[in-house]
C-alpha cells in the first residue's frame, strides 16, 4: 500500500527490476572520464583524478578527471570563442539539437536511471521518474528556442518607435547540486542553449557521472565544439573562483545551498554578473480539517519522501489543524513505517541512503534535538545500522515551534508534525521562515486555497498536490530561497538580455 503511495511522475516504485553487477560495470564503462573542453575529452591539467562512490555501499564506482583552475579557464576560452557563432545559429537549429538530445536521453533512459541510482542512491523507479522529468526540459526548451519574442511600438508621444529585442547574455557557468543529477543539468543547459548561450557545467563532486554521460549525449546530438564544456572537480571554488573573476563570463546559474549561493552572489558582484540562484527551502505542508486526509497522507509521502527527502521542495514542516492532527499523524506514520530502506537497485527498495555520512549525522542531530525539546517519535528516529548511509523513515509528533528541525532544511526522511488552530495561525507559522521556495496546502475549499496563496510568501504552492515540479512551470523561490526562475516561459529569460533601439521617424 505504502509502496504505491511513493509515486513520482507516474512511475511506481514496485516496477523496479533487479540489476546485475555486470550490467553496472558495462554502464560505468560508457561514462566518459575526462573533462569536455572545446569538443574534446581530455585529462585534467596535472593528471589528477577523484573517485565517485556508491552511497549505498560506500564503495568506489569510477575515477574521473579532477578539473583545475587552469582547466576552467581553458573551458571559458572555448565557450567564449564559440559564443558568437552559437548566438547566430538559427533558433530552429538550436531547438532541433536540443530535441535530438531529448530523444537520445529518452532512448537511453535505463542507462541514465541506473547511473543516477549508483552515484546518488535513489531507488531506480525514482531515477526513471527523474529521467522523464529531466529530459522534458530539453524538449520544452527545444520548443521555446523559436519563441524569444521582442516588442515594437510607437512611443506614447506618437513620434518615433521603440524596438525591444532579446539577445543571449553570453557564456554561462552552470553549477549543479548532487540531489537531481540529470534534471538540474537539463534545467540549465536547455534554456542556456535555446537562448544562444554557451556554457560551462560544474557538476557536484558526489554525482558528476550523470553529467559526464549527458555531455556525451549533447555532443552526439550535434552541439558544436565549445558550446557546452564540462569541468568536473573535487574543488568547486577552484573552478568558480577564477571564472567569476574573468570578464568574459556573463552569467552564473547556481542550484545548491543558501550559504554557498550567498558566497557566489558576493563573488558575482565584482563583475556585476547576471545570476540565477535556486537555493534551499523549508516547505510547509498545511493540512486543514476539511482536507481529504487519505489524499493528504499520500501527498505528504510524495512531498516528504521523494528523493529520500533530499529535495529543495521537500516538505520540511507538517502544520496540521488540531482536530485532525492525531488521525493524520497516525496514518502518515503507518505509511512511513511500511517503507523499505535498501540499495536503489534492489526491487523491494522504497528508500535509498543519504548522500554521505556527514549528511546523515546532520539529520540525526536535528531529530535528537527535537526529541530532547519535547517531540515524540511516532516512527523511526534513528540511523539504520550496516553499510551505506541509511536513515529510518521518521515521523515526529508534538514538535515545539522553536525546535531547530522546523527552522533548518532537514534534507532527509524525517517529518516533524506540529499543529495550528486557525487559518490565520497556519499562514503566520508557514511564513515564519527565511526560506520561500515550495509550500503545500491540503483543503477542499477553493476559496481558502486562493486566500492562503495570496498571503503565503512562497514561490510555489502545491494545492492538494505533493509533487508540482514541471518543465512548463516557473520553478523558483522568494526570500533566501533565491533569485530567478527555471522552466516555463520564464526560464529562457534568465539567459537573455534586453536591448532597446530607439528609432526616429523618417
Ligand atoms: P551545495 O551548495 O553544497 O553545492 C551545490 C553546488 O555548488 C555543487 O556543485 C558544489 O560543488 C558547488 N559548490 C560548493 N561550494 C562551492 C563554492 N564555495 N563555490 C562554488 N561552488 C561551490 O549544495 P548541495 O549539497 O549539492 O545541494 C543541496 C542544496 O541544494 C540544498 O540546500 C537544496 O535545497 C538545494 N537545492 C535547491 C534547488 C532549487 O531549485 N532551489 C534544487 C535542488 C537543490
Amino acid at each position: 500500500r505504502s509502496r504505491s503511495s511513493v509515486r513520482l511522475e507516474g512511475v511506481d516504485v514496485s516496477e523496479t527490476t533487479a540489476v546485475t553487477p555486470e550490467r553496472e560495470q558495462e554502464l560505468l564503462a560508457k561514462v566518459p572520464t575526462g573533462l569536455l573542453i572545446n569538443g574534446e575529452w581530455r585529462e585534467a591539467t596535472g593528471g589528477k583524478k577523484f573517485t565517485v562512490e556508491d552511497p549505498a555501499t560506500g564503495k568506489p564506482l569510477l575515477e574521473i578527471a579532477d578539473g583545475t583552475s587552469e582547466d576552467a579557464i581553458a573551458a571559458l576560452d572555448a565557450a567564449d570563442a564559440a559564443q558568437a557563432a552559437w548566438a547566430r545559429t538559427a533558433p530552429r537549429e538550436r531547438g532541433e539539437i536540443l530535441r535530438r538530445a531529448f530523444d537520445i536521453v529518452t532512448e537511453r533512459a535505463d542507462d541514465f536511471a541506473l547511473l543516477m541510482t549508483l552515484e546518488m542512491g535513489k531507488p531506480l523507479a525514482e531515477s526513471r521518474g527523474e529521467v522523464t522529468y529531466g529530459a522534458e526540459f530539453l524538449r520544452w526548451f527545444s520548443e521555446e528556442a523559436v519563441r524569444d519574442y521582442g516588442r515594437y511600438l510607437t512611443t506614447p508621444e506618437g513620434k518615433n518607435k521603440i524596438l525591444v529585442q532579446r539577445k543571449p547574455v553570453g557564456p554561462a557557468l552552470l553549477i549543479t547540486p548532487w540531489n537531481f543529477p540529470l534534471a538540474m543539468a537539463t534545467r540549465k543547459v536547455g534554456p542556456a542553449l535555446a537562448a544562444g548561450c554557451t556554457a560551462i557545467i560544474k557538476p557536484a563532486k558526489f554525482t558528476p557521472l550523470t553529467t559526464q554521460l549527458f555531455a556525451a549525449v549533447l555532443v552526439e546530438a550535434g552541439v558544436p565544439a565549445g558550446v557546452v564544456n564540462v569541468v568536473s572537480s573535487s574543488s568547486a571554488s577552484s573552478i568558480s573562483g577564477p571564472l567569476m573573476k574573468d570578464s568574459r563570463l556573463r552569467k552564473v546559474s547556481f542550484t545548491g545551498s543558501t550559504p554557498v549561493g550567498q558566497r557566489l552572489l558576493a563573488d558575482a558582484a565584482q563583475n556585476v554578473l547576471r545570476t540565477s540562484m535556486e537555493l534551499g527551502g523549508n516547505a510547509p505542508f498545511l493540512v486543514f480539517e476539511d482536507a481529504d486526509l487519505d489524499k493528504a497522507v499520500e501527498g505528504a509521502m510524495a512531498a516528504k519522501m521523494r528523493n529520500m527527502g533530499e529535495a529543495c521542495t521537500a516538505a520540511n514542516r507538517f502544520l496540521v489543524q488540531e482536530s485532525v492532527a492525531e488521525e493524520f499523524t497516525q496514518k502518515f506514520a503507518a505509511a512511513m513505517a511500511a517503507l523499505k530502506p535498501g540499495r536503489g537497485t534492489e526491487s523491494e527498495t522504497t528508500v535509498g541512503p543519504l548522500i554521505d555520512g556527514g549528511a546523515r549525522k546532520d539529520v540525526h542531530a536535528l531529530v535528537t534535538e527535537a526529541v530532547s525539546s519535547g517531540a515524540t517519535v511516532a516512527t523511526g528516529g534513528d540511523v539504520v545500522e550496516g553499510d551505506g548511509y541509511f536513515y529510518q523513515p521518521t515521523v515526529l509528533a508534538n514538535v515545539p515551534n522553536d525546535a531547530e528541525i522546523l527552522r533548518n532544511e532537514i534534507f532527509g526522511p524525517v517529518a516533524p508534525v506540529t499543529t495550528f488552530a486557525t487559518e490565520e495561525e497556519a499562514i503566520r507559522l508557514a511564513n515564519a521562515s527565511e526560506y520561500g521556495l515550495a509550500s503545500y496546502l491540503y483543503t477542499r475549499d477553493y476559496a481558502r486555497m486562493f486566500r492562503v496563496a495570496e498571503q503565503i510568501e512562497f514561490g510555489m504552492v502545491g494545492f492538494n498536490a505533493g509533487v508540482i515540479s514541471n518543465a512548463a512551470a516557473p520553478f523558483g523561490g522568494v526570500k533566501q530561497s533565491g533569485l530567478g526562475r527555471e522552466g516555463g516561459a520564464e526560464g529562457i529569460d534568465e539567459y537573455t538580455t534586453v536591448q532597446y533601439i530607439g528609432i526616429a521617424d523618417p
